[in-house]
Parts: structure tokens; C-alpha cells; sequence
């Protein structure tokens, strides 16, 4: 085989695959790499991958019996907790069952070796039929003539191409070797994964979480979940488990002493998640980095000559209150990267100069207009009040709301002027709420 292509992918993750489709569909001729025996082999979310980018890759994949992912998100809820009690914010919503779905639960390994599949699907209908997708082999080097990104070093071998596509994840290597991001990211821009997959009988699972034959429920968790330390939980339902766990600020957590595990055991034990995965058996444990969404540790830039920047290796996630969004970013960044490739080919020009129309692109799609947007929202999650005292005074407001006794009921805002004393300052409350309300 000729070791020339259009283009190398590194990476099989969303954002690699969502590129190598969107390749694959063009008829350019490319070659990914992924280090993991298969494509999710090594990979972890929580996770739902959120958006409706899927159905642009695999047309009508909820036609197909045995696809990837596990169950559509028709119910939502967003759950405050302290160490006794829990009060959730719940959405349930028939809009959410139509196809394509803006919420897939997924397993990576399942999930990433799918999706892998159906671009060779795609690959073996086509014509030229040179294109591949080469697991199990670490990319060690880019290399680099001129100034320019010509190729990669892999397993003794090296290959060229006219572009690369770096969408290694977040242990960016590659994208600070060619010097698109500085080599020291502080702790601050950085935060801890940990998660278990719990399974149960599948009927035990739906009744337990009301759900139907393929409906599924996303929640997360805000307060003693994280025990005092930034970040928060997760619960998500899959066919016939739920995977579990936490996303926790490394710097604070360094800083508290505590272990992401330890904190992960305690979340399972809070009444209402001990409740929720009762006579469960834990699958796997999985650890994992994973960005924070603050623009600051962003890569300097996306792109250079040869080479365009996907993914979370761009650091492009966010999780603004409502939803961990990474997967769906980095399928978006992916299809847009290898459509700048497509175009690129059409007039042979693969300089930073042409290749900057990625950056505009991903400038004016959802994904940089959201991260943009919600970086207010980034730094009032990060303050402590968020994951300390306002999970508290929403459970001590439960308490007292809907506690029926043989006394006289206080009204809600005698409740809430009460609680409010026990736990915040009046004016930090007005200055936070304020703060919050124009971020969120
Ligand atoms: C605990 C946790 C919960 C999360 N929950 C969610 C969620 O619910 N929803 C959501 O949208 N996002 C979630 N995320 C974030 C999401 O997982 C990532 O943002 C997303 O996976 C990024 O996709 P990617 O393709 O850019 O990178 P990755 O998924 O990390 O894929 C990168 C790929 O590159 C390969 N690779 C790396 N270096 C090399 C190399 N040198 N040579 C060859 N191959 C290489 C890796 O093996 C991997 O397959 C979560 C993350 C964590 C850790």
C-alpha cells in the first residue's frame, strides 16, 4: 500500500470517527490510528451524548436492531443533595421520543467500536476502498518538515499524508508536540472522572426507573455527591445497567485530600443512590481526566500548517449545569475538521492559511458559541456556595416544605427566609442568585 493519504486521523473517539465518516462519505482516501485494541477499548464518559450529530453520520441508526448505544434520554432530573436528603428538579417529556433522539445513553466500548464498524460499512461500499482504520498502535510522533505537519510516526513506521487530524482526547501529547498548546495545563482547568457500571436484571431496571423498552434517564447531582469538593454525580441508565460516578475539580480535590474513589463509595451510600442501586453488581470501575470546560486552557490555536486540532484534545467540553457536553462537541469538531479537508483537497491547499476556515467554522457552530457563552456559567459553578451551601438550603427547604406535622405550617418564603439565615449571607445569596441567573 501506497503510505500516502489525504489525510491521518489519530484518535478513535467521537471526534476521530465522526471525521473518518465524514471522510469516508467523501471519498477522500485516509488512514486513523487508534492506540487501543479496538476503537473505545480504552475510552470512558459518563455518558450521554447529547445532540443529533449521530443521525449525520449513520442515517436511521435507530432502525438498526443491535446499534451502539443503549437507550434515548426521555427523562431528566437535575437532584441537589446533602448528606441526608435529596430535592430534584424533574422532567419527563414524550417530545424527546422521536427520532433522531437528542439524548443517547452509550457505552464507550460498545458504543466507539459501533460507530467504528459503520465507517467500514461505509468504507467497504466505496470505490477505492485504500482508506483504513489501524487499531492497537500507539502514534509516538508527528512529523514535521518546514514547519509543516507531513506525517506521524507509529509503530516503528511512518506515514504521510497531505493533513493530519489530531484527535488523540484529552492527554493532548501530539497537539503540544507540534505547539499548538503550552505543555503545563493547570490543575485548575482540569477535572477527575471516576465511574462504575452497575448492572441489573433488565425488568428489575425498568421498573425501578420507570422506564420503557428503550427510554432512559439522565440525572445529575449537585452537594454532597462531590462531598464539599467542585464537581458533582451522575446517574445514567443503559439497557441493563446504570453507570454511576462523579467529575471532580483536580485542584480542589488535591486540595481537600480526598480520593475520587472514597468520594464514590460515600455517593453510594446516600440514602436515595443506595436506594436507586440496590442489589446491583458493579461491572467495572473506570478513571479518567476530563477537561472543564474553561476557555483559558484551551489550545492557542486549532490549527497550522498540515494539521487541524478535534475534540476534547481542543479541550472543547463544557458542563454548564445542564449536561456534561463533550462527545457531542467533539463529533461536531470532527465532521467540521474533515470537511475542511474535503475542501482542501478540492484546491490542493493544506496551509494554515487555507486550513483556518476550521476555526471559522467551529467559531460559528454550536459548539464555540456555547462555550463562549457559558463561561460565566463555568467560573459561578466553580464557587463553592454552588456545591456547598446551596445543595443544603434546598434540602433544608424540602425538610421543612414538605413536612406535614401537627404544627402550624410556615409559608414557602417564611421557610425560605428561615433557611436562608443557616446557611448564606443575604446579600452573598442576592449576589450569587444574580450571578447565576445572567450565567445560566
Ligand atoms: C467520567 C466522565 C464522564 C463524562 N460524561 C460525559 C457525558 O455524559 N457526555 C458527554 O458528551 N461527554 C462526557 N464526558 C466527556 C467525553 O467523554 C469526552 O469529551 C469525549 O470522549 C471526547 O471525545 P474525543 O474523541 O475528543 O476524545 P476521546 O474520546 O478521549 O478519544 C481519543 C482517542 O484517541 C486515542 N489516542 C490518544 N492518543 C493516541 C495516540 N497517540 N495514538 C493513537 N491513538 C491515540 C484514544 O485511545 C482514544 O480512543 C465525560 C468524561 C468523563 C471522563
Amino acid at each position: 500500500m501506497d503510505e500516502r493519504f489525504d489525510c491521518i486521523i489519530v484518535g478513535g473517539g467521537p471526534a476521530g470517527l465522526a471525521a473518518a465518516m465524514t471522510l469516508a462519505r467523501a471519498d477522500a482516501r485516509f488512514l486513523l490510528v487508534e492506540r487501543g485494541e479496538w476503537s473505545g477499548a480504552k475510552n470512558v464518559s459518563g455518558g450521554v451524548l447529547w445532540g443529533r450529530d449521530l443521525a449525520r453520520l449513520v442515517p436511521n441508526y435507530w432502525e438498526e436492531e443491535d446499534a451502539g448505544w443503549e437507550r434515548f434520554v426521555n427523562h431528566r432530573r437535575l437532584t441537589f443533595m446533602d448528606d441526608g436528603a435529596s430535592f430534584s428538579l424533574d422532567f419527563k417529556s414524550d417530545h424527546f421520543n422521536t427520532p433522531p433522539y437528542t439524548g443517547l445513553t452509550v457505552l464507550r466500548s460498545r458504543f466507539d467500536a459501533w460507530l467504528a464498524g459503520k465507517v467500514d460499512e461505509v468504507l467497504e461500499e466505496s470505490e477505492h476502498g485504500e482508506s483504513l482504520l489501524a487499531t492497537d498502535i500507539l502514534v509516538e510522533e508527528v512529523i514535521k518538515e518546514n514547519d509543516k505537519v507531513t506525517g506521524i510516526r507509529a509503530g516503528g513506521e511512518e506515514f504521510f499524508a497531505d493533513c493530519v487530524i489530531l484527535a488523540e482526547g484529552v492527554n493532548n501529547l501530539l497537539t503540544r508536540q507540534v505547539g499548538l498548546q503550552t505543555d503545563y495545563v493547570p490543575a485548575e482547568g482540569l477535572a477527575v472522572g471516576v465511574k462504575e457500571v452497575i448492572r441489573f436484571e433488565e425488568s428489575v431496571l425498568r421498573d425501578r426507573f420507570q422506564l420503557g423498552e428503550r427510554s432512559g434517564m439522565s440525572n445529575e447531582f449537585v452537594g454532597y455527591a462531590s462531598d464539599g469538593v467542585e464537581g458533582g454525580g451522575f446517574l445514567y441508565t443503559n439497557r441493563d445497567s446504570v453507570s454511576i460516578g462523579l467529575v471532580l475539580g483536580m485542584a480542589d480535590l488535591r486540595k481537600a485530600g480526598k480520593k475520587p474513589y472514597d468520594l464514590l463509595n460515600q455517593f453510594k451510600t446516600h440514602p436515595t443512590v443506595a436506594d436507586a442501586i440496590r442489589g446491583g453488581e458493579v461491572l467495572e470501575y473506570n478513571a479518567k481526566v476530563v477537561s472543564t470546560g474553561d476557555m483559558r486552557v484551551m489550545p492557542k490555536e486549532i490549527y497550522a500548517d498540515g494539521v487541524l486540532v478535534a475534540g476534547e484534545a481542543a479541550n472543547l467540553v463544557l458542563n454548564a449545569g445542564r449536561a456534561i457536553q463533550g462527545m457531542d462537541y467533539a463529533m461536531r469538531s470532527g465532521i467540521l475538521a474533515a470537511e475542511t479537508v474535503v475542501e482542501a483537497k478540492k484546491v490542493q491547499d493544506f496551509s494554515e492559511a487555507f486550513l483556518q476556515h476550521y476555526r471559522t467554522a467551529l467559531d460559528n457552530s454550536y459548539v464555540m458559541q456555547d462555550l463562549r457563552g457559558f463561561q460565566q456559567a463555568v467560573q459561578v459553578l466553580h464557587s463553592p456556595a454552588m456545591f456547598q451551601q446551596v445543595p443544603r438550603l434546598v434540602c433544608d427547604f424540602g425538610r421543612e416544605f414538605f413536612t406535614v406535622d401537627n404544627k402550624p405550617t410556615k409559608k414557602a418564603y417564611q421557610i425560605l427566609r428561615d433557611v436562608r439565615k443557616e446557611h448564606i449571607g443575604y446579600w452573598d445569596l442576592i449576589k450569587l442568585g444574580s450571578r447565576a441567573a445572567r450565567a445560566l
